[in-house]
């Protein structure tokens, strides 16, 4: 069995939407630029952030808990499974929060499956005009039962 397995990342998009509060009016602009775009996809977000984001852009974007209520993990757990593609993450530099540990772990399992993840504008930016937002997009990642099997094994 191989150490990695190949993903496809589908041509239409699963992205999570996170902003933190200072944040928030920053990321409603940018989807309200990014409209065109962002409606031939699939979108979610952290409650406050979803529920803000349809209210001013008209953009259907279904809502998990508030981020610091466990929506970050929430999204995580979507990572896990497969079923997010895409990460925008608003985050706010200058604030702390209170789900800090939240948000490390997000971008750790971003990594560990391989997905995009935006933690700025200009990283939302790029990513949102790249060609691979119009394709397939193929990726390799960790095979989990290999590893399990592996570990049962070994340990
Ligand atoms: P919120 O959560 O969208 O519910 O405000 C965002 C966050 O701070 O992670």
């Amino acid at each position: 069995m191989n150490e990695k397995i190949t993903l496809t990342i589908g041509k239409q998009k699963n992205i999570a939407l996170i902003a933190h509060d200072g944040k928030k009016p920053d990321l409603i602009k940018w989807c309200e630029d990014n409209k065109a775009i962002l409606s031939r996809h699939f979108l979610s977000g952290t409650g406050t952030t979803a529920r803000m984001i349809s209210e001013k852009t008209g953009l259907p974007v279904r809502g998990y808990n508030s981020g610091p209520l466990g929506g970050d993990q929430q999204i995580g757990a979507k990572v896990v499974e497969g079923r997010i593609d895409l990460i925008v993450f608003f985050a706010d530099p200058l604030a702390a929060q209170p789900h800090d540990p939240d948000i490390k772990a997000l971008m750790r399992i971003a990594q560990v499956y391989d997905i995009p993840m935006a933690i700025n504008k200009a990283s939302a930016d790029f990513i949102i005009r790249s060609d691979y937002m119009e394709c397939d997009y193929d990726h390799d990642v960790i095979n989990f039962e290999k590893n399990v099997m592996d570990r049962a094994k070994t340990l």
